[in-house]
């Protein structure tokens, strides 16, 4: 089986780029898009619809003297800054701009950056490390998540070709946190209010689309675990052809 016929993961030398904010749009009420620019961006790349960067943020004193040397997996001494994950939602080599979109959720230091974010300030980002290559194998999709997933599943459905069917299913905060999703594919998007509806009993019901498929799932992580079990056992998926993510701990659980 050649890598064109088979999920398969591309590693990338790990870069640490200091990149300066150009625009901050507010994409709903909740979700903020940021661009990113500098001419360190040049050469990113990103082949994978759900890579991850890593995001550095200093949260003291000592931690931002350290960031201009701080190098993800090195500096096993002294103060780190906090990083965290995000998905480049997009990314254009020609104008020079990396978008990333980040949920408004309240407290952290992603979450409280991103609510203060203005032009000309600047952000270290490293990565990303490795892309899974999913290549156009599969007849349908299915892709299950929460807001922090909205990237990852609105680059997947940027990239489908027409013959293709998605069945998406996003929770989300409210009505106003509804996305515009493009795709040349088939998709149905399921909107899951919180506290409304339920995303592991949408999950249950959901009638899957016909054809060889691959699941999706990013969201927080125990709940990832719960719709994972799910898609395996009451819907006979094969472990494979399903991917499981947990995007976000609640505080203080165990779920990994
Ligand atoms: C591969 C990958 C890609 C990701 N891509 C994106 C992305 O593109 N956009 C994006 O917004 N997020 C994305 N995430 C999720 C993001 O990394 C987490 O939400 C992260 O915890 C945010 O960091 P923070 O500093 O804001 O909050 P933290 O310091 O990590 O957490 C502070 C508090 O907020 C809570 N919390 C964290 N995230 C959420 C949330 N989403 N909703 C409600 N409560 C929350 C925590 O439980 C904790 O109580 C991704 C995660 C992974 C693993």
């Amino acid at each position: 089986m050649n890598s064109q016929q088979s999920i398969h993961r591309v590693s990338h030398e790990i870069k640490r780029r200091k990149l300066q904010v150009l625009r901050v749009t507010d994409i709903t009420p909740r979700m903020r898009r940021i661009t990113l620019h500098g001419p360190e961006l040049t050469g990113f790349i990103s082949l994978g619809t759900d890579d991850h960067v890593k995001l550095l943020f200093a949260t003291t004193p000592q931690e931002q003297a350290a960031l201009d040397s701080f190098m993800p997996g090195q500096n096993s001494e002294g103060p780190k800054p906090a990083m965290r994950d995000y998905t480049p939602r997009r990314y254009d080599a020609a104008s020079g701009e990396l978008d990333i979109d980040f949920v408004l959720h309240g407290e952290g230091p992603a979450a409280t950056w991103a609510a203060q974010a203005q032009a000309g300030q600047f952000l270290y980002i490293a990565g990303p490390r490795g892309s899974m290559i999913v290549p156009d194998m599969f007849d349908s999709y299915l892709l299950i998540g929460d807001e922090t997933a909205l990237p990852a599943i609105a680059r997947r459905l940027e990239e489908l070709p027409a013959n293709r069917r998605a069945q998406v299913v996003v929770e989300i905060e409210d009505a106003a946190e509804r996305q515009t999703l493009n795709s040349k594919a088939q998709v149905d998007v399921i909107w899951v209010l919180r506290g409304e509806r339920d995303l592991l009993e949408v999950t249950r019901q959901l009638t899957l689309p016909e054809g060889k498929l691959y699941a999706w799932v990013a969201t927080e992580s125990g709940l990832s675990r719960k719709v994972r079990r799910v898609l395996l056992d009451e819907f006979g998926l094969d472990e494979a052809s399903v991917k499981a993510a947990g995007y976000w701990r609640i505080e203080g659980s165990d779920e990994q």
